[in-house]
């Protein structure tokens, strides 16, 4: 495998890529006999935690009945079902097989929709790694041009330069700015994360999101929600109905099926037709894939109200639990986000509205800190983002906050 790893996210990461054997509830088990804590959680996915018992019963029951049929199953239709029944803007609905498809395919209908090119995307918004949208997802500031206008600033070497041209970068959370390239009246769409989670985890300004729902119907321009990480997790119809704004098309993944590799992009009846009637293709060998369905309905059953009021209260007591650790430590520190998903950014003590505020933190402090964490039984991802499951306790969180404790005296020292 190049690089040992099987994804470039899983990389060059502290101190070594660690391999594992299970598991369970809120622990990994790695091959060296390691029990974590683990709030990696697969990168945003296990919000159920790990190897819930109804998921991995309905998916051995699934398996019995036969793998891959390239035709309609009964497990999908419940699926969907669920999907449009928990997603407020969901009236049309098709699964993809992982969020970078998704997005494409939403790319893909808001262009045919409205007979234009150009797509608005935000600087630290990531969107996948595919060509037409791996830009300015974690530029330096140094190559990022003026705020006001942030240069398309590629995210691979190989990328098909070309694409940069259909693509207009903004800062996110600046509504004057967006509404002012709007007015131009070529744009397609406008991507973003509803809340900003992927580079940080930082909230949509008060009526920003409003702001754009109501800019993008003015100038003709679909507005896409990419709830791959929000979506499921934020609460049971994702940041769409924790804001209450209501996007034209949105995209899903992660958290829909708890790990298995399921997407889904939802939204406007007349937009989703266009697959049918439209002439628009979207396809996948693997989309639905039975075993994957089962796992979607076991998931999005148990994805009940209470679960999410749960993990309000135990990501609130590990967000506060750190910030006054941090704080006697005298740790410049900011811990922000929501329960569910949050981000700690060291060197920052305000809270970050945007890219650059978070590309200002202090990423090799975090790293060290990141590193002490694991060699204490803790697993949080190295770019700042903690992910919250239901099966994260009391107890969990209080042992976690007494490793958090210690790590702190250890980088201090
Ligand atoms: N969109 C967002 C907001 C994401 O965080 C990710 C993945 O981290 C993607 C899209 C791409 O999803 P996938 O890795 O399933 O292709």
């Amino acid at each position: 495998m190049a690089g040992g790893v099987n994804s470039n996210f899983r990389l060059n990461i502290s101190p070594t890529p660690l391999v594992f054997e299970r598991g369970e509830g809120p622990y990994l088990y790695d091959v060296d006999g390691n029990k974590l804590i683990d709030y990696y959680l697969g990168m945003g996915p296990m919000i159920l935690g790990h190897n819930p018992a109804a998921l991995t019963a309905a998916v051995k029951t699934q398996i019995d009945s036969g793998i891959l049929f390239a035709g309609q199953t009964a497990v999908e239709a419940e699926a969907a079902r669920l999907v449009c029944e928990m997603v407020p803007s969901a009236e049309r609905m098709r699964f993809g097989s992982s969020g970078s498809e998704v997005d494409q395919a939403a790319l893909r209908v808001a262009r045919a929709a409205t007979g234009r090119q150009k797509v608005i995307k935000f600087e630290g918004h990531y969107h996948g790694w595919f060509d037409n949208v791996l830009w300015s997802t974690a530029p330096g500031l140094d190559a990022a041009g003026p705020y006001e206008a942030p240069k398309a600033v590629a995210g691979s070497k190989g990328q098909l330069a070309d694409t940069a041209e259909t693509l207009v970068v903004l800062p996110w959370n600046d509504l004057d700015l967006l509404e002012a390239r709007l007015a131009k009246g070529d744009i397609a769409a406008v991507i973003m994360e509803a809340a900003m989670c992927n580079a940080g985890a930082v909230h949509p300004a008060a009526g920003y999101l409003e702001g754009v729902r109501e800019a993008c119907t003015r100038h003709g321009t679909i507005l896409v929600f990419d709830e791959v990480i929000t979506g499921f997790r934020l609460a049971p119809g994702g940041a769409q109905e924790r804001f209450g704004v209501s996007p034209d098309l949105s995209t899903f993944g992660k958290a829909i099926a708890n790990g298995f590799p399921v997407a889904a992009i939802a939204g406007r009846a007349d937009l989703l037709d266009l697959f049918s009637t439209g002439g628009v293709v979207h396809g996948g060998t693997y989309n639905s894939q039975p075993i994957a369905m089962a796992a979607t309905v076991a998931t999005l059953k148990a994805l009940q109200p209470s679960l999410y009021a749960g993990i309000d209260k135990t990501g609130t007591r590990l967000m506060s639990g750190m910030r006054e650790i941090f704080q006697r430590a005298g740790v410049k520190a900011s811990v922000e986000g929501f329960p569910q998903v949050f981000h700690v950014a060291f060197g920052l003590e305000e809270p970050a509205t945007n890219y650059r505020d978070l590309a200002r933190m202090d990423k090799q402090a975090y790293v060290a800190f990141t590193t002490a964490l694991l060699r204490r039984g803790v697993r949080a991802l190295e770019r700042g983002a903690w992910f919250m499951s239901s099966e994260h306790d009391d107890a969990v969180i209080g042992q976690t906050l007494d490793v958090v404790e210690d790590a702190v005296r250890q980088i201090k020292a």
